[in-house]
């Protein structure tokens, strides 16, 4: 008894087939990088993306071969986020914040055969263009009027001018390569993950589902997290397969850039915590109110719960606390509210949005003590978070051996804790581990809890070796502009939420902290220039 249901490959052409059929006047918003904001529909990227299929393979490119995009979120980059897959070929999405090394390293490890450059970044390519050993072909993502002044480079507009859109995607199985996006890779080389149309088209699936983004047809969504970082949080695939609108922000990442663009109608928004903590400076200096806005996504790294209390008590925000990665496509948890959680107080709630909450189905996670035993779920006992799933990686790109265990698991590198109703809560990287007197003290929440304090902007926790405890940790503060808090005002804040001993020994202030590519704060930096200051750290 087999074959009674129709098997359709689940590739991501489909979602924009949806879309285009189903809602095809939702609006596609985007802050262009020739300027201005324009208005668009799913109907007209999905002409674009079938253009830029036609005129991909044009140039020979199909299945097997891999495409490089360095892009910001705009309309077009949909049309490149369709397009390439839609010709078989893997997108390959590049952040031009990595190093000049790490691009060629990259872009050379993957072979991409052909890059698409927003004109604004032409110049990075340009820079090492000459150290790439697969690239034919350079295409840069404008109209003739703004081609910069570039030998051998396609002009994107005219280059997909030639082709009239009429044409299918190309059968590909669904799990041949869709997208490759790399870690950021602190120590050693980037690693690639490779997503499938498969695993892509599932984590959309189950990641816009009502405990989870909740997206629907009467939403408008903005990821200002990059589609090139960690596959757009999704972003690309939830949005148009639930119906709902996009604004897509462009380059302009400045505070009152992306308010312009929420005030476009917005309904729930994407980004990394710094992103809101610039945003929430902004809107109370300027007096502004978010007046579409219902629903915030935090992740990437832990959401203080200042923020979180500013977006909910200020602007009537909901936040949505995410925890993901690169290799779980990336989402693995959203901390939305179960029934126990609904009959909490309003403080205990707080509490619970701290945790980056629970896994959509296809997702499992584990948290396992050092023999590999599962930990108790109490919300104390601490171990290494592994996940699995369908849209969890099994092999990095040309590497030979597998990343996962005998069971499926992926050591995610995070630590952390379970709560009886199967919250997660990330306490720290388990490279970033402080270990004081044998006992764990979380680096984030240190971080957290200090950037409570009114005048502190940024805050990082880290080990500093110690004669009788091992370590003990020393916090790296970067103070408000215009004020000067003094060291015990702030050990004392952060006193008032942790035990004795888990009070930092020290505070050093600094300018800034250092942060990697992604936006995260770079401990191994961070670390080399205490090191200089003459703390000592190794
Ligand atoms: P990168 O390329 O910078 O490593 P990822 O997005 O893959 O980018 O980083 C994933 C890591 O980010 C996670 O393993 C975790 O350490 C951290 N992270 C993500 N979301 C959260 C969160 N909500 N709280 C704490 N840490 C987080």
């Amino acid at each position: 008894m087999s074959s009674y249901m129709q098997n359709w490959p689940l590739n991501v052409g489909r979602i924009l087939d949806h879309v285009a059929r189903f809602h095809p006047n939702r609006a596609v918003i985007s802050r262009d990088t020739e300027g201005g904001i324009s208005t668009g529909t799913w109907s007209e990227i999905h002409h674009g993306a079938k253009q830029v299929t036609q005129a991909l393979r044009a140039l020979g490119v199909g299945p097997g071969d891999v495409v490089g995009v360095m892009a910001w979120n705009t309309a077009r980059m949909l049309k490149v986020w369709y397009g390439v897959p839609g010709a078989g070929a893997a997108l390959h999405t590049l952040n031009p914040r990595l190093f000049a090394e790490q691009l060629i390293y990259v872009i050379n490890h993957a072979q991409d055969k052909v890059l698409m450059v927003d004109f604004d970044l032409a110049p990075v390519i340009a820079a090492v263009r000459d150290q790439l050993t697969s690239v034919e072909h350079v295409i840069v993502m404008t109209d003739q009027a703004h081609m910069p002044q570039m030998e051998n480079v396609i002009c994107f507009e005219d280059w997909i001018g030639a082709h009239d859109g009429d044409t299918d995607w190309e059968k590909v199985d669904e799990t041949a390569a869709c997208g490759i996006c790399y870690t950021s890779g602190t120590t050693g080389n980037p690693k690639g993950v490779v997503y499938t149309h498969r695993s892509n088209t599932l984590h959309a699936l189950t990641s816009q589902s009502p405990d989870m983004l909740g997206l629907r047809s009467v939403d408008r969504m903005m990821p200002v997290v990059p589609l090139f970082h960690a596959n757009g949080w999704s972003t690309a695939y939830s949005t148009p397969m639930s119906g709902a609108s996009i604004a897509m922000p462009g380059n302009d990442m400045s505070p009152a850039g992306l308010y312009e663009m929420l005030e476009q109608g917005v309904t729930i928004t994407a980004a990394v915590p710094t992103v809101w903590l610039g945003l929430l400076q902004y809107l109370e200096a300027e007096k502004k109110e978010l007046t579409t806005l219902k629903r915030v996504v935090i992740g990437g790294s832990s959401c203080p719960r200042a923020v979180i209390e500013a977006f909910q008590d200020n602007y009537g925000v909901q936040v949505m606390h995410a925890w993901g990665m690169t290799e779980m496509s990336p989402l693995g948890t959203i901390c939305t509210f179960k029934p126990e959680v609904v009959e909490m107080n309003a403080s205990a709630q707080l509490d619970v949005q701290e945790t980056v909450g629970h896994p959509p189905f296809g997702v499992d996670l584990n948290v396992v003590d050092d023999d590999g035993k599962e930990v108790a779920w109490d919300s104390n006992a601490q171990g290494r978070l592994m996940a699995r799933g369908d849209a969890v990686v099994d092999t990095y790109l040309h590497e030979p051996k597998s990343a996962i265990d005998a069971q499926m698991w992926f050591d995610t590198g995070d630590v952390a804790t379970m709560d009886p109703n199967g919250y997660v809560r990330i306490t720290d990287r388990s490279k970033d581990v402080i270990k004081s007197g044998g006992e764990w003290i979380s680096s984030i929440d240190l971080e957290n809890y200090a950037v409570g304090h009114p005048d502190v902007i940024e805050a990082a926790a880290i080990g500093i070796p110690h004669d009788k405890w091992g370590e003990r940790p020393i916090l790296v503060v970067v103070a408000k502009e215009g004020s000067t808090p003094d060291k015990t005002s702030i050990l004392d804040h952060v006193a008032k939420y942790v035990a004795k001993w888990q009070i930092p020994d020290d505070i050093v202030f600094k300018d800034e902290i250092p942060h990697t590519a992604t936006g995260k704060i770079s401990k191994l930096t961070l670390r080399k220039i205490l090191d200089d200051d003459g703390y000592a750290l190794s």
